[in-house]
């Protein structure tokens, strides 16, 4: 295995960042500060200002005020703002796709990838201004009942480390669209690239406090939670704080659905296409150094795969540190993975590719890297193949049948992403059918539904109901009122008159 330096790939900025919270249109810094480290090499990239508990109160009285107004905004307009905003995120791509880089770790053409899903769900907020056009019927003789979406307030997203761009995408178009102000508390891991977008809608001409962002950890978290003016949470992180928000939310008569972690299954079975499969499971696993919670981490071999899971060796051990996958987010990851790995070989599964091995990039030293790692014989009860790791590292569990690679994949709390690798389509159809994630892939490793189909897992993966994007989106952010009209003077009543 090679590595080669990832500086050809991102750009580091030739003057250090600050990131700022965005209150009532204006920048704003607190009088703390701290560090932020690049994941490729250490160094110092910026500083990020978290925001006091007494700016939440003002940002979300701002987001108040604003909110009155923008709801009375017709939604053309509020869509001519949205296109301006995707004309905007067009000509900084590359702007976008760098600072994501080189803040969570991933390779630019990955950050890239993440802006234009970015986009996709932009458009389809903006489409809604001609798809969902509520709906109206005359229920009885001169009565007529309508559908009207509303708004439902101040709302906010709470976003992870892993897609800086994307994630908080997911919530930011929809939620303006159907006319609720929005407020963005990112990862405190990668406050950068938020402003990045902070910057383009204001430069879109969004009047000031419909978007805000509010920098920091989890201070900030509770005091949103549990301000009463805020009207729903989206939250996106791991399972337990998922857990945590969604029931804090809630308890104070708040709209939640709260997105956490994963650990998602790649079923293969023999008559799989060898090279689909092997690049599929790669991809799934190495992908933003495993960094997703779309990546498999689970390989639930069904019969004899032999071949094909020599092949995933060969693959994944052909990976270039800096090339062809990023960093990991910090060194607090880095540890966790060494020791997870150490505790994998101490239950009994044999170490078949390590990554612990490959040193990073020439020049890179400083940075929070390992190369993809392959755990092979695994049970499924061991904490390797049962655990979110998020990185790249890869457990494979053997089975004799499908039922029992089925069985596996429903005994796991998580239910994100769950695919099949077979030439079969009754084979794929029966794991479709009978897997227990939200988003199955067959052929394909890390099935993201594309818009308009909606993104969302099942179990531990997800705490609330709907799902985040898609239709799903629109109905979290919004309220659907009911109007029934009676105008006709009828000699003929009825129960409704
Ligand atoms: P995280 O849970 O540590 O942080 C998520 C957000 O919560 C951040 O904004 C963080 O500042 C805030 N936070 C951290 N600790 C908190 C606390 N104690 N109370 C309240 N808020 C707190 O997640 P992360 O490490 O940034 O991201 C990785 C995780 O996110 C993984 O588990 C991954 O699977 C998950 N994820 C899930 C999805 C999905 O769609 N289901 C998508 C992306 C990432």
């Amino acid at each position: 295995m090679a590595s080669t330096a990832p500086q050809t790939f991102v750009q580091f900025p030739t003057t250090k960042l600050h990131a700022q919270s965005l209150i009532d249109g204006v920048w704003t810094t607190g009088p703390m500060v701290h560090e932020i480290s690049s994941p490729y090499n250490g160094e110092v990239l910026g500083s990020l200002s978290p925001c006091s508990v007494v700016e939440v109160d003002r940002a979300v009285s701002a987001a108040d005020k604003a909110f009155r107004d923008w709801r009375a905004v017709p939604r053309k307009e509020r869509s001519s703002l949205l296109l301006q905003f995707r004309t905007l995120l067009l000509r900084d791509i590359d702007k976008l796709a760098h600072s994501a880089a080189r803040e969570c770790g991933k390779l630019v053409v990955e950050a890239r990838a993440e802006v234009l899903k970015a986009i996709e769900v932009l458009e389809f907020a903006v489409g809604l201004q001609d798809s969902d056009i509520g709906g109206a019927m005359d229920v009885s003789r001169g009565v007529r009942c309508e559908y009207i979406r509303e708004p439902i307030g101040v709302t906010v997203g709470i976003t992870p480390f892993n897609f800086p761009a994307m994630v908080p995408m997911w919530m930011i178009p929809i939620a303006l669209a159907v006319g609720n102000s929005f407020i963005l508390k990112p990862s405190d891991k990668v406050p950068f690239t938020p402003c990045v977008l902070g910057e383009l809608i204001i430069e879109a001409g969004f009047p000031k406090g419909v978007f805000s962002i509010l920098q920091g950890g989890r201070d900030r978290v509770e005091a949103l939670s549990d301000h009463p003016r805020v009207a729903a949470i989206g939250f996106v992180g791991s399972s337990p704080i998922a857990k945590s928000v969604y029931g804090r939310a809630t308890s104070q008569g708040k709209r939640a659905l709260c997105l956490g972690g994963a650990k998602n299954h790649l079923i293969v079975v023999p008559d799989a296409d060898r090279r689909v499969a092997s690049d599929g499971i790669v991809a799934s696993f190495t992908g933003c150094a495993g960094q997703r919670c779309m990546a498999g981490s689970v390989l639930v071999a069904v019969g004899d795969c032999e071949d094909i899971i020599k092949d995933v060796a060969q693959t994944a051990s052909q990976i270039v540190l800096g090339r062809d996958m990023g960093a990991l987010i910090d060194k607090a990851a880095r540890e966790r993975l060494s020791s997870a790995i150490e505790q994998a070989q101490r239950d009994g599964s044999t170490v078949l590719l390590d990554g612990r091995k490959v040193p990073p990039p020439h020049g890179y030293q400083g940075g929070n890297w390992l190369a993809p790692t392959i755990l092979d014989h695994a049970k499924s009860s061991m904490e390797c193949a049962c655990r979110e790791l998020f990185g790249p590292v890869l457990s494979i569990v053997r089975v004799k049948t499908l039922d029992e690679a089925l069985a596996l994949e429903r005994a796991s709390s998580f239910g994100n992403a769950t695919s099949i690798f077979t030439t079969n389509g009754a084979v794929a159809r029966y794991v479709a059918d009978n897997a227990t994630s939200g988003m199955i892939g067959v052929n394909i490793g890390v099935p993201v539904p594309r818009e308009p189909f909606s993104f969302g897992g099942t179990k531990e993966s997800k705490y609330g109901t709907g799902d985040i994007t898609g239709d799903g989106g629109v109905e979290f952010w919004s309220n659907r009122k009911k109007v029934t009209t009676k105008w006709a003077l009828q000699s003929d009543k009825n129960w409704m008159s």
